[in-house]
């Protein structure tokens, strides 16, 4: 083992959890190693429906501290990634044999008034006789509720926290899977295993296993204990199908069963459908949305939209593993979001934390936490700094999106316009360190299809850790709905010889 194989932390786990304490802990001073088994996001963190929300509907589970802390992080995420997180409006119609109205007004004067809102707009009334939301829905619908929350592009949010990490001085190793980790002379020594079959040994003072639905497994498997029983997991599924309506805003329906979904406005042309809530007892790697979950969300669809929405409609689906802290609900819905840090051992100990749950929107409390307590058992750094903190290509105002993309529009006049939003959007202010001198579209390389590049590509793999088309097409990008399968073939060709040709 080589001085560079010693840290003082090593992180299991490239999701939103893993990355958002890398972060932290670098930015603190720490000496950290991340290991993630796939790529970055590729577990549940890029399978949200992607909201930075609150979370209205666990008001009804009392849930009140997780739903003042998520609101409060609403604003604070916003102002450091403003290109990857924005505010929605949500349009909520009363349906008289639901909830009660004035169960709804309730709800959402909690919601307005519980957790620092300062420039989200309130709540307020719409008539949908009159008002746009209420063309695409079925005649009868005649009032409704419009709120604010936020959206992020989660992969994104991902691979931004462990870029700022990478920055600030930590390790990132991707397609590497922790295959033992062992308390040793105080501290732990882990093996990790590369894709290419290689073996690599380190040691850390301190792990943490962020491993999502998989924090049990690591538990047993790479810890080697006989059995861990913390997480219930349950998958949730979405639909994405053609553009269903046309404004900017999202509905949030109530079913009939008492659960509630979401129809969002996605990448343009599309609507986002979801989410299903179902127990789950397989591998988290293969999970896929079944028969019963499509139908569930058609006629979920169905008895809103005015137009039917058919199986023919749907371009893409995609389903994802809640890591649910295991609280003995009798029903996925009502399994506690909350997450829950279990730490054991001290200082000479083989000290370990835990996560279990957690939400995107909560993952920069949870890794605040997280360092917090880790500064009690291997000793204190610097102080906390994430919370005024910006995430890479992030700095500038909370609502200054579209004055920041005027300004590139200035530098760069004759690129594509609908290009230049979207990597405005995905990069920020990063942009020029993507394109260079290059002004013109035609400067930019192979076009693989959509509107991805061959900068952009490059940039992905050397940047932004991205190893298969997949990574790009469906979580740096996704533009994954917008390229043929011959498209998809001949990115992954580039892929693969830019990765050999680097590997040599
Ligand atoms: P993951 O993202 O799963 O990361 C764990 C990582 O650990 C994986 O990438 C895995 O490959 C890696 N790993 C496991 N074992 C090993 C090993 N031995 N070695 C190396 N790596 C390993 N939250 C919100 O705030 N808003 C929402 O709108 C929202 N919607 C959701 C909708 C659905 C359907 C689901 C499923 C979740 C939703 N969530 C939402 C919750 C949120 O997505 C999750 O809480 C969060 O992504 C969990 O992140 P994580 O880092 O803990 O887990």
């Amino acid at each position: 083992m080589t001085a560079h194989d010693v840290f003082d932390i090593l992180v299991i786990g490239g999701g939103v959890n893993g990355t958002g304490i890398a972060r932290d802990a670098a930015g603190r001073g720490y000496r950290v190693a991340l290991a993630e088994m796939n790529d970055l996001a590729s577990g549940t963190s890029s399978a949200a429906t992607k909201l930075v929300h609150g979370g209205l509907r666990y008001l009804e589970h009392y849930e009140f501290r997780l739903v003042r802390e998520a609101l409060i992080e609403r604003e604070v995420l916003w102002a450091s990634a403003p290109h990857i997180i924005w505010p929605m409006r949500f349009v909520l119609p009363y349906e008289k044999n639901l909830r009660p109205a004035w169960l709804l007004r309730l709800g959402l004067f909690l919601y307005d008034h519980l957790g620092g809102r300062k420039l989200l707009p309130a709540t307020r009334t719409l008539d949908l006789t009159e008002d746009e939301a209420g063309r695409p829905l079925k005649p009868g619908f005649r009032t409704a509720f419009e709120y604010s929350d936020g959206w992020v592009d989660d992969a994104r949010l991902v691979v931004l926290n462990a870029r700022d990490a990478a920055d600030r001085g930590a390790e990132i190793l991707v397609r590497t899977k922790v295959v033992s980790a062992r308390r040793d002379a105080g501290g732990w020594r882990i093996d990790l295993a590369r894709a290419d079959g290689s073996l690599r040994t380190v040691s850390a003072r301190l792990l943490v296993n962020a491993g999502g639905p998989w924090v049990d497994k690591v538990i047993v498997e790479a810890m080697g204990r006989n059995d861990a029983h913390h997480v219930r997991l349950v998958k949730g599924s979405h639909i994405v199908v053609r553009r269903l309506f046309e404004h900017e805003r999202c509905y949030f329906f109530q079913n009939r069963d008492g659960r509630i979904f979401f129809a969002i406005p996605y990448e343009g042309d599309f609507t986002l459908i979801g989410t299903t809530d179902k127990d789950f007892a397989g591998d988290p790697a293969t999970v896929a949305i079944d028969a019963e979950e499509t139908e569930y969300l058609l006629a979920a669809a169905n008895e809103y939209f005015a137009r039917a929405v058919t199986r023919e409609d749907i371009v893409w689906t995609y389903s994802g593993v809640r890591p649910l802290f295991d609280d003995g609900a009798s029903a996925a819905q009502e399994a506690t979001r909350d997450y829950v840090l279990r730490a054991e051992g001290g200082r000479d100990n083989g000290p370990l934390i835990n996560v279990f749950g957690g939400k995107l929107t909560t993952h920069r409390r949870l890794s605040e936490e997280v360092v917090d307590r880790i500064d009690g058992m291997i000793g204190p750094k610097g102080p906390r700094w994430t919370r005024d903190g910006k995430l890479p290509g992030g700095d500038f105002a909370p609502t200054g999106f579209e004055a920041e993309l005027a300004r590139q529009q200035a530098i760069y006049p004759n690129l594509n316009p609908q290009l230049l939003r979207r990597l405005v959007r995905a990069y920020g202010t990063a942009v020029p360190s993507i394109l260079g001198t290059r002004r013109d579209t035609a400067d930019l390389g192979q076009l693989f299809g959509g509107t991805l590049y061959q900068v952009e590509v490059d940039w992905l793999i050397e940047r932004e850790w991205a190893r298969s088309a997949e990574d790009i097409l469906w979580r740096r990008s996704k533009q994954g709905l917008r390229l043929n399968q011959a498209e998809v073939s001949e990115l992954a060709r580039y892929v693969d010889a830019r990765i050999g040709g680097m590997e040599q």
